[in-house]
């Protein structure tokens, strides 16, 4: 199921009716908010069983064209990422960490039965989306160019099996800062009636079908006047899981800072995972382990757990100020966002936007 070693050639056509600089300035100036707004081109390459991965295009940005019968479309079977681009203040555009996120689609791929696109060819195909929309990348504090590679299954047939045709694409949205008017702490609902993910269903996969199942629970969230889900292990709902798309982290008072365990249904966090290193590096005790809810109700109450914060790409870190549920309430949402969630957010963002150096190699030049 794997690509030939050799690299793919790419065809790249440019698009006749792209912006002008001055109407992509327009856009960059204004405020971006997050996945608005798409540069002018894309990546597009197809993979079938006779060929493995083919037809490698940077093309205008635009509709795809799929059979109604395309196997995404009946059984689900699409899995993405999300990874971004910084400017740094001489103006060079690096990414981050694009081998953990490489890797992961593949650990995604294997568990939608898609196909592995080799690691080399993730980057690359970041690399060439730049290389044509590199002015989109924008230089605000805190912007960027959020990259959303994804993959679908193509093949015109609705027999249940694993689909012999797909389609790697990635598209770019520039990004504005997170928090435009300073990082403020999010209310979060507990959602006890749904789960995210099953005991071996697809939670540790990045797939659209996770989130189509945390939308309605979303939904009961913005209802109840929060802005995110939290999930509970969905075999005892006792275990903090994470949010809808986003990992969550536990500080505690004597220094040690808590997240849960890679379950097998939690999304494995690519900030997740540099935040623990960042953490370690700053002398806190990390623990990944089971962390029961009733461990950040009865933690936050009595003052042990003086921080919480959630973390993904898009947002980086935010600070949880309150934690809501049927029946109870805990946490201060006016209280100013904590110490160690602002510098552990600082010094990554610093890491990001070559502002400090990059002292354990995640950053990659895109150009
Ligand atoms: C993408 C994602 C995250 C965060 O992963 P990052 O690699 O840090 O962006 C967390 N949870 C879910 C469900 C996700 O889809």
């Amino acid at each position: 199921m794997t690509a030939a070693a050799s690299p793919l050639e790419y065809q790249v056509r440019l698009s006749d009716h792209a912006r002008t600089a001055a109407e992509r300035d327009a856009i960059l100036a204004g405020d971006l908010g997050f996945g608005r707004y798409f540069t002018d081109h894309m990546v597009a390459i197809q993979w079938d069983q006779a060929r493995g991965w083919h037809d490698a295009q940077v093309r205008a940005y635009g509709p795809l064209s799929l059979d109604p019968a395309a196997a995404v479309l009946h059984y689900g079977q699409e899995i993405f990422e999300g990874i971004k681009a910084y400017r740094h203040p001489d103006g060079s555009i690096w990414t981050f960490r694009p081998d953990a996120n490489g890797e992961r689609l593949q650990r995604s791929a294997a568990r939608l039965a898609l196909p592995q696109l080799p690691v080399a060819a993730f980057t690359e195909s970041l690399r060439q989306l730049v290389a044509v929309d590199h002015a989109w990348v924008p230089s605000a504090p805190e912007s960027s160019l959020y990259f959303r590679p994804f993959m679908i299954a193509t093949e015109a047939f609705l027999g249940v099996r694993p689909a012999q045709a797909a389609g790697y694409y990635v598209i770019a949205s520039p990004a504005g800062a997170y928090f435009a008017k300073g990082v403020a702490p999010v209310s979060i609902w507990l959602s006890e009636d749904y789960a995210r993910a099953a005991k071996g269903g697809t939670g540790a996969a990045k797939c659209g079908g996770n989130y189509a199942a945390s939308l309605l629970p979303q939904q009961e969230a913005y209802a109840q006047g929060c802005s995110q889900v939290l999930f509970l292990d969905p075999v005892e709902g006792r275990y903090l899981e994470e949010l809808g798309g986003m990992n969550v982290f536990l500080v505690r008072r004597d220094g040690r800072i808590v997240t849960p365990e890679l379950s097998g249904s939690i999304l494995e966090g690519i900030t997740r995972a540099s935040i623990l290193q960042l953490a370690r590096d700053r002398g806190l005790v990390v623990e990944e382990r089971k962390v029961s809810i009733d461990e950040w109700k009865e933690g936050v109450a009595s003052g042990e757990i003086s921080e919480v914060f959630a973390c993904g790409t898009a947002a980086v870190v935010t600070p949880i100020g309150a934690l809501k549920g049927r029946g109870f309430a805990v946490g201060d949402i006016d209280a100013p966002a904590g110490e160690v969630t602002m510098a552990i957010r600082k010094e990554l963002t610093d890491i990001q936007y070559g502002r400090i150096p990059d002292r354990h190699g995640w950053l990659v030049r895109l150009r």
